[in-house]
């Protein structure tokens, strides 16, 4: 086991720290890594809009005890490792894969810890969304299975890529076959990981993007990110697609709101034998039946996605195809940062710099 550097007594995190309230900047003691776990030196956490929903859920809905250090994107530095691990060194610069599993259940054993079978018995939870997260200035992470090297990245531009690159690379991944050159693909949703879905739509596939968003800024964004054509999300939105796809609708939406209006344009845009993937957490759904969708259109809400993923999101970076867009922020400030999410001002992601 290696000896860590000084570490302080204490830290600042931020932290939702009672149902209703806004997250708050505290002052708490710095954590120790116990057997097989990692303390890292955060060097960026990202914000991202689930938080804003989880701090919305009455306190019966709150699967975790209060307060909760938040924060499910976390780059930082190996600054102390526990009992037994040795596959990670001091100083070591690493993203964390959030949504952490049991590691041996089927779906861990493929690398989908996103859909660990056992995560519920065990009371596993991902760091800012159960465990301690990343908007603080050290973290743990439970076990040196869910770090991946930055690779020389820069932690603060490509920590979003954990969430708001990986999820949308999930989903995206798993409509390949149908956005073959010619096809079109819907994004619905600008925001934090749609405008890293569009990048990711032109760099993976030949499809054309067509953006949905409700603010001009953000179609702006789309645009300079690599959307084809970027529209405002209202009742013309879903004709507008049908004239620009010739009549045939889309070969694939992704929507990145999940609200009832969004999913009711992402059913009436889908073509025949399209898919429907619904990321967003807005309660929206979309029915399915005959005659309520084009024939075989699939509709599917994935979760994050799966440590292999994220490895190939960030070899995809490092080829230099996908830029984050970010707005940074200070730990004190990061309430500013969840006011600004919460009001669609950010552009890109906020992402807190310890
Ligand atoms: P964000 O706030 O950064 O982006 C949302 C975007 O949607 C903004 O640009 C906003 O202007 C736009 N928008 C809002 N209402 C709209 C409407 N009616 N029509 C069109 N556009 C609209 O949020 P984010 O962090 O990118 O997260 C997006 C959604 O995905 C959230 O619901 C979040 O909870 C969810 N999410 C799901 C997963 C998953 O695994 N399923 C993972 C991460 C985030
Ligand atoms: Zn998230
Ligand atoms: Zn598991």
């Amino acid at each position: 086991m290696s000896q860590p550097e000084e570490l302080p007594e204490t830290m600042k995190a931020v932290q939702y720290r009672e149902v209703g309230t806004a997250p708050e900047v505290v002052e708490i003691p710095v954590p120790r890594p116990g057997p097989g776990e990692v303390l890292l030196k955060v060097t960026a956490a990202g914000v991202c809009h689930s938080d804003i929903a989880v701090m919305s859920w009455p306190a019966e809905q709150v699967p975790f005890p209060l307060p909760l250090t938040l924060g499910h994107e976390g780059a930082g530095v190996v600054a102390e490792v526990g009992e037994g691990v040795d596959t990670v060194r001091l100083g070591d610069a690493v993203v964390v894969y959030g949504p952490w599993g049991c590691g041996t259940c089927v779906k861990c054993a493929q690398g989908k810890e996103n859909y660990c079978l056992r995560a519920e018995e065990l009371k596993i939870l991902p760091p800012g969304l159960g465990a301690p997260g990343a908007m603080a200035e050290y973290m743990i992470v439970d076990s040196p299975r869910h770090l991946i090297p930055l690779g020389g990245l820069d932690p603060v531009r490509t920590v979003p890529l954990t969430d708001a690159g990986l999820t949308p690379y999930h989903a995206i991944k798993r409509s390949m076959p149908k956005l073959v050159p010619g096809s079109t693909s819907v994004v619905i949703g600008a925001g934090g990981l749609g405008h890293v879905g569009i990048q990711l739509l032109r760099a993976m596939t030949g499809t054309r993007v067509i953006a949905l968003d409700v603010s001009e800024e953000k179609l702006a964004l789309a645009r300079e990110v690599g959307a084809h054509e970027a529209l405002i999300s209202d009742d013309e939105a879903v004709g507008r697609i049908r004239e620009l796809t010739g009549g045939r609708g889309a070969d694939a939406v992704f929507d990145f709101v999940g609200v009832p209006p969004t999913t009711a344009i992402a059913q009436q845009c889908a073509g025949v034998e399209s898919d429907v993937t619904i990321v967003g957490i807005g309660g929206g759904s979309v029915e399915v039946g005959f005659g309520t969708t084009a024939y075989e259109t699939v509709v599917t809400a994935p979760y994050w996605g799966s440590r292999s993923e994220l490895v190939e999101v960030y070899d995809l970076a490092r080829g230099g195809d996908i830029t984050v867009h970010v707005e940074t922020y200070t730990l004190e400030e990061a309430p500013k940062a969840y006011e600004r999410l919460h009001a669609n001002e950010v552009r890109g992601r906020a992402v807190i710099v310890p």
